[in-house]
């Protein structure tokens, strides 16, 4: 008894001492956010003042491994697990921005990969949905968006070339890895007037990142910037010689 009380003032002792060091850790991490909001998104072309004020709430250091926790607000993509990797905070605050998205509309991503993308995506609306080939990585995912009450994300293992049937239409679909083609299944399950964002190339080398939107029976396709993503593997690699 006498033993487990001083054990409970040893702990109580060292956590006193921990807390203001984590909550000094903490602020670190927000002003880094805040100075890559201002210096590479603001002043850059990032105009959606959503966009802007997301990207400065999502703790991107807690989606990466420890190593590169201190460079997660650089102006660079970082590796995850599996050969992976997470795209510079610039690409997913601009492919974000031309999401369109409107609160309440349903977002599906392809690519789930750290859960970064898809957290970023849940502040703009309740129904996220994402779709990650590797097992390990949609299990990771939805650990850490389970731990940081991203609720409102539904992650699932699978090919996300053919999309999520059962929550079909999308207002909005977002692939972060490429492809040499459009996923069909993916347009299908577009709503009318739905943007789909795709990086669509080589998937050896540079892709475009190309925005669609569903007129009707028409696509209006738009052409961004060259971009390089991981490829998408699967059934898109099936098909990519055919
Ligand atoms: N959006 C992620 C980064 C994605 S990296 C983030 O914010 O962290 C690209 C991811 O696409 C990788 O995790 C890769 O495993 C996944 N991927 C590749 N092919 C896929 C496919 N056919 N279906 C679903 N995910 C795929």
């Amino acid at each position: 008894m006498r033993l487990c009380g001083w054990l409970m003032l040893f702990l109580g002792i060292i956590f006193s001492f921990l807390d203001p060091l984590l909550s000094q850790e903490d602020e670190i991490y927000a002003r880094r956010r805040e100075n890559m909001v201002r210096r590479q998104l603001a002043a850059r072309d990032i105009t959606d003042k959503k966009v802007l004020e997301v990207m400065g709430k999502v703790p991107r250091h807690l989606f990466v491994g420890p190593r590169y926790q201190r460079r997660a607000y650089e102006d660079y993509p970082l590796p995850i697990d599996e050969g992976q990797t997470i795209s510079q905070p610039y690409i997913v605050a601009l492919m974000t921005q031309h999401l369109k998205l409107k609160e309440g509309e349903k977002v599906l991503e392809i690519g789930t990969g750290s859960g970064y993308q898809a957290a970023v995506l849940a502040h703009l609306t309740d129904k996220v949905y994402s779709v990650e080939i590797r097992e390990g990585l949609a299990k990771k995912a939805a650990q850490t968006l389970k731990k940081l009450k991203y609720s409102q994300v539904q992650v699932k293992w699978g090919d996300g070339y053919f999309g999520w049937e059962e929550h079909a239409p999308f207002g909005a679909i977002i692939v972060t890895c490429a492809a040499n083609h459009i996923p069909p299944p993916l347009i299908d399950q577009l709503k009318d007037g739905g943007r789909l964002i795709i990086p669509v190339g080589s998937t050896l080398y540079y892709q475009t990142l190309t925005v669609l939107t569903k007129v009707g029976e028409e696509l209006r396709v738009e052409h961004i910037l060259g971009v390089r993503f991981v490829p998408m593997v699967g059934e898109a690699q099936k098909r990519e010689g055919k």
